[in-house]
């Protein structure tokens, strides 16, 4: 016995000098580490690595390193409208509301009206990211996707065109690329929608995996307005290409080649991006898709062997080739504004109309909104919509604040659209066949076809969650694995090597203290977890069991990365589950952000505490998915242990709590207010959403006097007459003297205005469309 320990401390006492002098560990332990890690790192593409590399680290960093700093969180600004664009989001963008009629659009017009059109590019809509000195608006990225949530509350159509424009797109490259020639021609152009934008990058053999499009560019010479010039004669077919049916500047990608030599020895440049006129010889725009009744421009654009100047290269000849880099570098701005804000602007809707139509409409003799199961899909609708606007909110203020946010902006894309889906299912069930049968009074089915539209674009969403989330934030936000793939690539290996030691013993250092944190706040509920600033004291369980949470996330990163090394890449389903985590902990400190900023509003609360909750519950379940699917079950039971050890802390939401988030739906008040701040809600009872709030009020007027008529329905008043039934009742009551004359208008204009909210349309045998094909016999003889 005695011997074996002398033996331990021995190969423990040999092990400390090792690590202690750097020469002796670089030698004995990081130099074969480091040439085992050199071989296993998967080689990556110029294309992977810009894309990896492109953009900032913020707040998703803090939460990525095990140990927020909630001070940094509540110290970043609350973003807030300025004075003219308050103005403009009270002016100009209720007047382009007004001028569209989302059914006129989607079913008659198939097209925004004239009208609409007009006024948006004069009013500047397609130029808010343009500065001032261009004619821009310049509006801040708060603005843009204050805007971009509002008009989505009122048409997709409006909405995406509008957004577009202020998107990744010719404008934008345009900005941070552009020769002064180009800007000084273009941007003002754009900025009063005097050029209308598009850009086309997706074609029909590279839609996820855009660097590989496969259309090309050839340097040559050509002659171009009457002059020969160096050129390039591109070849390209692209689809899904929104508002490339009207565009008038296009803005191309592809890949270009230079097989004569004619701008240097690299026969294959890359990526380019050019922006080329509608109507350059050649240039095929003009056919439509048909994307699911969305009536924004969408269609495909086609050229062949077209032949272009080398100045239509956004940025000139020294740009060819830069293309990916440039995108890459500019998605986030866009991503983090365009889905999160027309999603949750969909959301703000149907927590508004939803909510109403809930208490307008009754069956079995109450508000269906009242029902406990009616109230579990509302409970959802109004928490993940506060949840939604929360994100919305932090992560447009990232822009502002020169964040170039590329992870946050994939989370927020991913799970403000994918909580849009759900918003938008629950209020399909919640009003049940009104949202079925389309037509001008259904305020809901548009949306509900439109839908995966989000999900799609910007990133489809399910490789967002399996290889962009985690894969990308892994590398970017963790402290040291960049570091180490980057020693590892050195071409030096010397220096290479000296690098790969200093994070190497950094990396493992770091994983020991997540993994001893992860246990000790395991081990005592985090019941005794510092949040190093003032904050609600409602909320502060949440600051303590998020930093556990953390700290439990950088262990398990840590460890996955470990195990799984370079074939993470293909493990989706566990880098998606760990992506998972890592976003519910954003959308969480979003929250936890808009209730303090908001100033601790008690009648709020109730929102704020369903929506953590149900993300904390989510983020245990991933944790849950990825210990239960670890390849070795040794280090799964050990990571359990370690992460749960007294088991799971947290339940699903409690009902109680969603009853009180379902009742702040279903009435007037100001936290239904700023639930849907930015809604557009024309209050005419020709407008379906007009109505439903026209009738709410109403309903709750009528409900007392309604209470009265219960009564006396139930002490026989009305036995035998045929006209005590559901829509006539008050009428009798009127006359039978249960109710006054006054009681009986209050009833009547309720009744008036529920029976528009609960209308649906109809229309003529062939929809008022069909002609010649019109069958002779409407119906099957027997
Ligand atoms: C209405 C609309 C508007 C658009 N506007 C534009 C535009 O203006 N300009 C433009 O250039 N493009 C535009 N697009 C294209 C859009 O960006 C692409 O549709 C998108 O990139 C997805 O490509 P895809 O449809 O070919 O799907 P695919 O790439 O074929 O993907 C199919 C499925 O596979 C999944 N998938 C793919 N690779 C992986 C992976 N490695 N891991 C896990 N899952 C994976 C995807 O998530 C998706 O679910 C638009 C598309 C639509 C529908």
């Amino acid at each position: 016995m005695q011997t074996l320990i002398l033996v331990l401390a021995a190969a423990g006492l040999a092990l400390a000098a090792t690590l202690a002098v750097r020469p002796l560990r670089r030698a004995v332990l990081t130099r074969p580490i480091f040439a085992a890690y050199r071989k296993v790192l998967p080689q990556m593409s110029d294309t992977e690595r810009d894309a990896l590399e492109a953009g900032s680290v913020w707040w998703e960093g803090e939460l990525f390193r095990g140990r927020p700093d909630w001070r940094k969180l509540h110290a970043y600004p609350q973003p807030k409208l300025s004075t003219e664009e308050r103005a403009f989001m009270d002016g100009p963008v209720v007047e382009a509301c007004r001028l569209v009629d989302d059914w006129q659009v989607t079913h008659e017009l198939y097209d925004l009206p004239h009208a609409a059109w007009r006024y948006i590019k004069e009013q500047g809509f397609l130029g808010m990211i343009i500065p001032k000195k261009y004619g821009g608006l310049e509006f801040s990225a708060y603005a843009h996707s204050e805007v971009v949530t509002r008009l989505s509350t009122r048409s997709s159509a409006l909405a995406v065109s509008v957004m577009v424009p202020n998107s990744l797109g010719p404008a934008e490259l345009l900005l941070h690329y552009g020769t002064e020639e180009q800007k000084n021609h273009y941007l003002p152009r754009l900025a009063k929608g005097i050029e209308v934008p598009a850009f086309a990058l997706t074609s029909p053999w590279a839609g996820s995996d855009a660097a590989s499009i496969p259309d090309s560019g050839i340097v040559c010479k050509g002659i171009y307005q009457g002059r020969e010039v160096l050129g390039m004669r591109v070849t390209w077919d692209k689809r899904y290409i929104t508002l490339a049916p009207v565009c008038t500047l296009l803005g191309l990608a592809f890949r270009l080649y230079d097989p004569d030599g004619l701008l240097g020895d690299r026969k294959d440049i890359g990526i380019t991006c050019a922006l080329v006129p509608y109507d350059h010889p050649g240039v095929d725009t003009g056919r439509r898709h048909f994307p699911l009744n969305a009536m924004f421009m969408n269609g495909p654009t086609r050229g062949k062997e077209v032949f272009m100047p080398l100045d239509f290269i956004i940025g000139g000849p020294k740009m060819a080739g830069q293309g990916w880099r440039m995108l890459m570098e500019c998605l986030a701005a866009g991503r983090s504004i365009s889905l999160p804000s027309s999603n949750t602007g969909m959301a703000q809707m149907t927590a508004r109309a939803v909510g109403g139509y809930a208490r307008v409409r009754s069956q079995f003799k109450m508000a269906v909104g009242k029902f406990e199961g009616v109230e579990e899909a509302l409970t959802r609708i109004g928490a993940y919509t506060y949840m939604m606007d929360a994100v919305r909110t932090m992560t447009a203020g990232a822009v502002d604040l020169g964040e170039k946010p590329s992870v946050v902006s994939a989370i927020a894309k991913y799970h403000v659209t994918e909580r849009a889906r759900k918003v938008v299912n629950d209020g399909m069930d919640v009003i049940g066949g009104k949202g079925i049968c389309l037509g001008p009074s259904n305020f809901l089915g548009r949306a509900y076809q439109q839908v995966p539209i989000g999900i799609t674009v910007e990133g489809a969403n399910i490789l967002t969650r399996s290889l962009i989330i985690f894969g990308q934030g892994a590398i970017r936000c963790h402290p040291w694995l960049l570091a180490e793939m980057q020693a590892a690539q050195d071409d030096d290996p010397a220096r290479g090597l000296l690098a790969f030691d200093r994070a190497l013993f950094g990396h493992i250092g770091f994983t020991i203290r997540n993994g001893f944190r992860a246990l000790r706040q395991g081990l005592t509920g985090s019941h005794f977890v510092t949040v190093n600033t003032d904050v609600a004291p409602e909320m502060r369980r949440y600051y303590q069991q998020l930093t556990r949470f953390s700290a439990a996330f950088a262990f398990l990163s840590d460890i996955s990365l470990l195990v799984l090394g370079g074939s993470v890449k293909r493990r989706e389903k566990l880098s998606a589950r760990l992506g998972d985590i890592l976003a519910q902990m954003y959308l969480i400190s979003c929250t936890l952000k808009r209730y303090e900023a908001e100033g601790r509003q008690p009648a709020d609360a109730p929102l704020a505490h369903w929506a953590i909750w149900d993300a904390m519950y989510k983020a245990q379940q991933a944790f849950d998915g990825v210990i239960a699917n670890f390849p070795n079950r040794f280090i799964a039971a050990f990571l359990h242990r370690s992460i749960f050890p007294w088991g799971h802390p947290y339940v699903v939401p409690s009902d109680e709590v969603g009853h009180q988030v379902a009742r702040l739906l279903i009435a007037p008040s100001p936290t239904r207010e700023r639930l849907t701040a930015e809604c557009y809600v024309p209050l005419d009872e020709n407008e379906p959403v007009g109505a439903i709030e026209l009738a709410l009020a109403a309903t709750l007027q009528a409900e007392p006097i309604e209470a009265k008529i219960r009564e006396a329905e139930k002490a026989g008043r009305f036995d035998g007459n045929p006209r005590a039934n559901v829509r006539d009742i008050a009428t009798v009551a009127a006359e039978c003297g249960v109710i006054t004359a006054v009681e009986a208008e209050i009833m009547r204009r309720r009744n008036h205005l529920r029976d528009i909210v609960v209308r649906v349309d109809d229309f003529p045998f062939d929809y008022g469309v069909a002609t010649a094909n019109k069958p002779a016999e409407p119906r099957m003889a027997a």
